[in-house]
C-alpha cells in the first residue's frame, strides 16, 4: 500500500445454513489481506433476514472460524480470550456488528437519503413491476425499474396512500456510468440502463441488504471489499449509495476499492453450490483436514504463491499475499488434490502432534474398541508409519483398529480376496516360521525373512505370501506395513489371530 490509511478488511456472512468453502475463501483471502499490510479484519453478521438467519449457524460461523485459525479484529466475541471475558455480542469501536442489532442506524440513514434526494418512496405494485418489464423485454429495452415514482408530487403520494398503497423506498442511481477499478478484474464500466433505482426498504420498514451493506461498510470505515464474483452487479449501485451517503456526512466518505474473487467450479464445470457434498465445511472437520492443509488448497482458487509451489504455510501465504495476483478465471475446485495438499501438511508435523491431532478419531464416537482397550505407547510407535500414508485423520481409525479390538474386524470383501485356495496351507507354513521366533528376534526385519521364507516355499512372492496373513490379522487388505504392525501387535496375538484364521478356515467348505 502506498498509502498511509491503514488497511480495514471485512468478512461480512449472513448465518443461514453451514459455512461452505467458497465462503471460507473469502474469508482467508479478506484475512491474509489484512495480516500482509498489517489492517484490521472486520467481522460482521450479516442477519437482516430473520426468516433465514439462525443462531445455530451464527455458531457454527464463529466455531468454524476458530478452528481455522482466522483470527478477526472486531465484531462478535473477537476480544474473547481477554481475561476481562467479553460481553460476547460486539466488540470494537464500531459496535454492535450484528445487524440484526443496529435497525436504528438503518432507519435514520434511510431517512437522511430520502430527504436528501437520493431516495425516494416508491409505489409501484409487484403486478406493474412485472407488467412493464415485459414489455420493456418485449420492446428490446433494458427491463430495470422505469422511474416511474421518481418524482410524485404530494398530491399523487396522497392519492396512492388514499388507496391504501405501501411504498418501498428506492435509491435514485445517477444518470451517467459508473466506473470503478476492479483488484482484480480492473476497469468496469456499467451504463445506467443497466443498473437503475432499486429498492433499499421494504414496505414493512425492514432495510435491505442492498443499504445495510454498504451503510456499515461507510461506518466502519472499510477500505477494501474482497468478496465473490456474484456481488460484481451490485457493485455499481454500492458505488453509487457510497456517494450519496459521503455527502450526506455518513462515513468518513472515501469509497472502498472493491476486488471480485473468481467463481469455484465444481463436478461437470457448473458452479459448486451450496448444495454440493463437497462444499461443506462441516465435512473436511469431520474427515480430519487440519485447518492448515485446508487453507492452503483454499488459497489456491484463485490465487498462487508461486509456479512451482502448491504447498505452504499460512505465515507464507500472509508475507505473498496480494489481491493483484487473484486470477479472474473461475477456479475448479478439485477435492483429490485438496487432499493430497492436505496429507503434505499432515506429514509436516512434528510427529507428536501428529500423534496428538490424531486424538479425536482414537476416541467415541470414532472408536470402534472399548476406551480401556486404546493403548496409547502402541499407537505412538505406529503413529509415525501412519504420518506418512495418511491423507486425512479420520483414516487413523481402520489403520490402527486392530491393535485395539479383541479381534481384527471382520472385511467379508478383504477376506474373500486374500483367502483364495491353498491360503490355509500357506498360512499354517507362515505360522511354524512366526513361531519359531521368541519375543526377542519378534522385530519387522525377522518377521519378514520369516514370512518370505514361508511364502518361497510355496513359489510366492512377498505380497502374495502376506496377504493372507495380513487380513488374518488386521481383517483388512491394505493397511499400514505389515511387519512393523505384527512387531507393535506382539507374538501372542499375532500367532492367535493366525490360529483363528485357520480354524476358521478348517471349518469353511471346500478348504
Ligand atoms: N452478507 C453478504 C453475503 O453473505 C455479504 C456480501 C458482501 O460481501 O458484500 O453474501
Amino acid at each position: 500500500m502506498t498509502n498511509a490509511t491503514p488497511v480495514r478488511v471485512r468478512f461480512c456472512p449472513s448465518p443461514t445454513g453451514n459455512p461452505h468453502v467458497g465462503l471460507v475463501r473469502t474469508a482467508l483471502f479478506n484475512w491474509a489481506f489484512a495480516r500482509h499490510h498489517g489492517g484490521s479484519l472486520v467481522l460482521r453478521i450479516e442477519d437482516t433476514d430473520a426468516a433465514r438467519d439462525s443462531e445455530e449457524s451464527y455458531d457454527q460461523l464463529l466455531d468454524s472460524l476458530r478452528w481455522l485459525g482466522l483470527d478477526w479484529d472486531e465484531g462478535p466475541e473477537a476480544y474473547a480470550a481477554d481475561a476481562e471475558g467479553t460481553d460476547g455480542g460486539a466488540v470494537g469501536p464500531h459496535a454492535p456488528y450484528r445487524q440484526s442489532q443496529r435497525m436504528d442506524v438503518y432507519r435514520d440513514v434511510a431517512e437522511r437519503l430520502r430527504a436528501a434526494g437520493h431516495a425516494y418512496r416508491c409505489f409501484c405494485t409487484p403486478a406493474e413491476l412485472e407488467e412493464r418489464r415485459e414489455a420493456a423485454r418485449k420492446a428490446g429495452r433494458a427491463s430495470g425499474y422505469d422511474g416511474a415514482c421518481r418524482d410524485l408530487d404530494a398530491a399523487r403520494i396522497a392519492a396512492y396512500e388514499a388507496e391504501g398503497r405501501t411504498s418501498i423506498v428506492r435509491f435514485r442511481m445517477p444518470d451517467e456510468p459508473i466506473t470503478f477499478t476492479d483488484l482484480v478484474r480492473g476497469e468496469l464500466t456499467f451504463a445506467p440502463e443497466n443498473v437503475t433505482d432499486y429498492g433499499i426498504v421494504r414496505a414493512n420498514g425492514a432495510p435491505l441488504y442492498t443499504l445495510v451493506n454498504p451503510v456499515d461498510d461507510a461506518l466502519m470505515e472499510i477500505t477494501h471489499v474482497l468478496r465473490g464474483e456474484d456481488l460484481l452487479s451490485s457493485t455499481p449501485r454500492q458505488i453509487a449509495l457510497y456517494r450519496a451517503l459521503a455527502e450526506i456526512g455518513v462515513g468518513k466518505g472515501a469509497t472502498p476499492e472493491f476486488g471480485h474473487l473468481p467463481y469455484v467450479m465444481g463436478e461437470g464445470n457448473k458452479k459448486l453450490s451450496k448444495r454440493d457434498p463437497e462444499s461443506s465445511l462441516n465435512l473436511y472437520r469431520e474427515r480430519g483436514f487440519l485447518p492448515q492443509g485446508l487453507l492452503n488448497y483454499l488459497s489456491l482458487l484463485g490465487w498462487s504463491l508461486s509456479e512451482d509451489r502448491d504447498i505452504f504455510s499460512m505465515d507464507e501465504l500472509v508475507a505473498a499475499f496480494d489481491v493483484a495476483d487473484v486470477n479472474a478465471n473461475p477456479a475448479r475446485f478439485d477435492l483429490k488434490k485438496c487432499e493430497a495438499i492436505n496429507a503434505a501438511h499432515l506429514r509436516e508435523l512434528p510427529v507428536a502432534e501428529f500423534a496428538a491431532a490424531c486424538a479425536p478419531w482414537l476416541a467415541a464416537p470414532y472408536a470402534t474398541w472399548a476406551a480401556e482397550d486404546f493403548d496409547q505407547a502402541a499407537f505412538d510407535e505406529l503413529a509415525p508409519l501412519a504420518q506418512t500414508r495418511l491423507t486425512v485423520l479420520a483414516d487413523i481409525t481402520q489403520n490402527v483398529d486392530f491393535l485395539f479390538l479383541p479381534e481384527p474386524v471382520a472385511d467379508e470383501a478383504s477376506w474373500q480376496k486374500a483367502m483364495k485356495p491353498g491360503a490355509a496351507d500357506v498360512l499354517r507354513s507362515i505360522h511354524s516360521r512366526l513361531a519359531e521366533l521368541d519375543g526377542g528376534s519378534w522385530r519387522a526385519e525377522p518377521l519378514k525373512e520369516a514370512v518370505l521364507a514361508a511364502g518361497e516355499a510355496h513359489g510366492l512372492k512377498l505380497g502374495k505370501a502376506q496377504a493372507p496373513l495380513r487380513v488374518a490379522v488386521t481383517g483388512r487388505t491394505v493397511g499400514l506395513p505389515l511387519f512393523e504392525s505384527l512387531e507393535v501387535l506382539g507374538r501372542e496375538r499375532t500367532l492367535l489371530r493366525v490360529d483363528a484364521t485357520l480354524a476358521k478356515l478348517a471349518a469353511q467348505p471346500g478348504s
